[in-house]
């Protein structure tokens, strides 16, 4: 039996990299598609994955499930590099306790089966004293807010709303007790009218289960709302973290900059100004060496072209990749003043 040290995090994440061959039969070429990412992720916490499509945070998500095998990295769960003690595949406990919902909440429930069909399969493979299954099934849609939960057991997928087939998704997850929950795009297919709905109970979730949330997401106001930490990812890599406030607030990475100048701002209404990034997303194939953002950077320096950036703390618990952070050769000094918008 393992248990969690009052200081270690649930899940602690270092250096995970997946790089898949292409190229025929030689396959000598690579797909660069994440790249030594680490963070980690507390009891009771939501981090925020924020970044384009490719930007790999799917594949992080992919990884922390055990569908595929990393080509390089660990994952510390609760204690216990679980690539060490299950090399081949994620054991029957790991994958009760760390469950994944997905963008497409109808593609993820079959059309045949009625949404309590959906809740008793996992309450009889993983909870061995299952008990009263119909109960329990009833208690499920309570929690997720789908009342009254006899009802809805009774219904099939087409019955029910884009939101509430989302909450039957995130009622299956909570069926075997997780203590993590892997949200890929959770809201991205829903009406805008009910995204905060789905939002809020992650939220609720969160504290009163002490669940574990690593919510992945394209849309930055959306980890505003609810991430208690925020990292962004760009073609790979993590580029910056630090509290979601922060963040928001005190971007340093460029490429943030630029993103949280694409996000709506009531206030600014549509006088907002924007910035816009010069040149392509680099191809992931075999990547040149240097900053990923080098190519579309307004203050791309010689050095970004030549060498990763290491990650450099900005403030207490804020990090970035970004060489304008690290020490400036003797006589010069970086300019970190934010990007001026046009
Ligand atoms: Fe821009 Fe250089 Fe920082 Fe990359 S390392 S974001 S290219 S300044």
């Amino acid at each position: 039996m393992i248990t969690q040290a009052a200081n270690q995090p649930l899940l602690d994440v270092r250096g995970l990299t997946k790089h898949f061959p292409v190229g025929g039969l030689m396959r000598r070429r690579h797909v660069h598609a994440l790249n030594q990412a680490s963070f980690t992720l507390d009891r009771g916490q939501v981090v925020a994955l924020v970044g384009e499509s490719g930007s790999g945070k799917s594949t992080t998500a992919r990884l922390l499930t055990r569908l595929m095998p990393p080509t390089a990295g660990e994952i510390i769960f609760d204690g216990q590099d679980i690539l060490k003690t299950e090399p081949r595949k994620a054991s029957a406990a790991y994958r009760r306790q760390v469950q994944m919902i997905f963008q497409d909440p109808f593609g993820s429930l079959n059309p045949v089966h009625t949404i309590g069909h959906h809740l008793e399969r996992p309450l009889h493979i993983h909870r061995a004293e299952a008990g009263n299954i119909r109960e329990q099934v009833l208690e499920l849609l309570a929690t997720v807010g789908l009342n009254p939960p006899a009802d809805f057991a009774d219904r099939y997928p087409y019955e029910l709303s884009g939101g509430q087939r989302q909450r039957v998704s995130i009622a299956r997850a909570l069926a075997v007790n997780p203590r993590i929950i892997l949200a890929d795009e959770p809201i991205s297919m829903l009406d805008v009218s009910i995204r905060m709905g789905v939002l809020n109970l992650i939220e609720r979730l969160k504290e009163e289960r002490g669940i574990g949330f690593l919510y992945i997401t394209h849309d930055l106001a959306s980890a505003r709302y609810i991430g208690d930490r925020t990292i962004v990812m760009y073609a790979g890599h993590m580029v910056e973290s630090a509290e979601s406030a922060e963040l928001m607030q005190a971007p340093a990475h460029p490429y943030t900059q630029l993103l949280l100048s694409a996000v709506p701002n009531p206030q600014a209404g549509f006088a907002q100004r924007t910035v816009q990034a010069r040149g392509e997303v680099p191809s992931l194939v075999d990547p040149p060496p240097g900053c990923p953002f080098a190519a579309r950077c307004p203050k791309v320096m010689d050095i970004c072209r030549q060498a990763m950036p290491a990650r450099t703390a900005v403030s207490a618990g804020h990090w970035v990749h970004c060489h304008l952070y690290q020490d400036a050769p003797a006589g010069e000094t970086h300019d970190r003043s934010p990007i001026a918008v046009h």
